[in-house]
């Protein structure tokens, strides 16, 4: 039995990944102020001055399901979080994955991988691991039986709009049936028959993603992007996975200096980001008190928040440079939130 057979799934699991410090912050003389002692602990070291201008560090305690530092590659940040999630949709469950971070603390890196060629860590990403688990337990003799067909989703929801990597950012619309059950109007579904293929789509909504600066949905650092791998089986729904790229949480934006469409699309990241933590925290309680209509996002994910075999996992990135302080701590603290229950 391999370790990462030992990682069960729990209903709801909050980690935190540290990246390494950058060459653009080592040449700035950036210092390191987050350290991971062990055992999912992670320490704050942040500034502060006292009145009398003496300066001291405030070390701030956080404990997590897993605190991941630098050293640690996607493979093993996968096994810790996604990977168990991936039999509950065998199981007929819906599993989600969220990377939560500020604008270039690992978000992407985790989940989309890194091809850049630069990074020193494995290349692969979440959703090119979980594709391929997703197709080595299809062959599986317990599940090859049932049936079940794989299909992929990819889109991207900026400024509460929808649009759909998988075919040229088409605007979509999400409508709610009187059963309350959400549906994206339009919305490609890829039938996938090996992991690769999976890997193509990704790669095919990536670059749609990040391309069209000029278009409306301009930076997708500014938006959320949710990759979907589902499960059906005699055309019904048997199984979900949902993994969630979210628009980066950074604090600081300066209301001043920042033009109108800045200001509108903070308002609304930092809505969808409240939705989702208050979601979360709703996670597994009588479906009418969970609030997903307070966002596009909690609303076409609300599957996710309901039913008894829904599992969660979110990975809160952390970068870990003392200019990033501010960002971080307000992480931690949303980490920290979504984690008690
Ligand atoms: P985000 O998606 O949160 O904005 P990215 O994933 O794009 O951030 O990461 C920003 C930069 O940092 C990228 O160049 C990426 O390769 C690098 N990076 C992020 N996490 C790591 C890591 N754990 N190890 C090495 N490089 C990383
Ligand atoms: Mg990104």
């Amino acid at each position: 039995l391999s370790l990462s057979d030992m990682v069960e799934a729990r209903s709801i699991c909050v980690c935190v990944r540290k990246r390494p410090l950058n060459s653009k912050e080592v040449t700035k003389n950036d210092i390191d102020v987050v350290s991971i002692p062990g055992n999912g602990t992670l320490l704050l070291h942040e500034p502060k001055q006292k009145v009398d201008l003496t300066k001291y560090l405030d070390n701030q305690v956080f404990h997590f399901d897993y605190s991941f530092d630098e050293s640690s590659t996607n493979d093993l940040v996968y096994r810790f979080t996604a990977k168990p999630l991936v039999q509950t949709i065998f199981d007929g469950g819906v599993a989600t994955c969220f990377a939560y971070g500020q604008t270039g603390s690992g978000k992407t890196h985790t989940m989309g991988g890194d091809f850049s060629g630069k990074s020193q860590n494995n290349a692969k990403g979440i959703y090119a691991m979980a594709a391929q688990d997703v197709f080595a337990l299809l062959k599986q003799r317990r599940y090859s039986g049932l049936d079940l067909c794989p299909y992929v989703t990819f889109f991207e929801i900026y400024n509460s709009k929808v649009f759909d990597l998988l075919n040229k950012k088409a605007k979509l619309r999400v409508l709610e049936d009187e059963k309350q059950q959400v549906q994206v109007v339009g919305l490609q579904e890829m039938y996938v028959s090996c992991a690769e293929d999976v890997i193509k789509m990704i790669e095919m909504g990536s670059a749609c993603r990040t391309s069209g600066q000029t278009s409306a949905n301009a930076n997708s650092s500014r938006s959320h992007a949710v990759l979907q791998v589902i499960l059906r089986r005699r055309n019904q729904v048997h199984g979900k996975f949902s993994l969630v790229d979210l628009a980066g949480n950074e604090r600081g934006i300066d209301v001043r200096s920042s033009d109108r469409q800045t200001l509108v699309e903070t308002a609304e990241i930092n809505r969808s980001l409240l939705a989702l933590k208050e979601c979360i925290r709703s996670l597994g309680m009588d479906s009418h008190h969970i609030p997903f209509r307070m966002s596009k996002l909690t609303q076409v994910l609300r599957d996710s928040f309901i039913g008894e075999n829904s599992r969660t996992c979110m990975i809160a990135m952390v970068s870990p440079g003392m200019s990033s302080c501010d960002s971080t701590v307000n992480t931690l603290r949303y980490a920290d939130r979504v984690k008690e229950l």
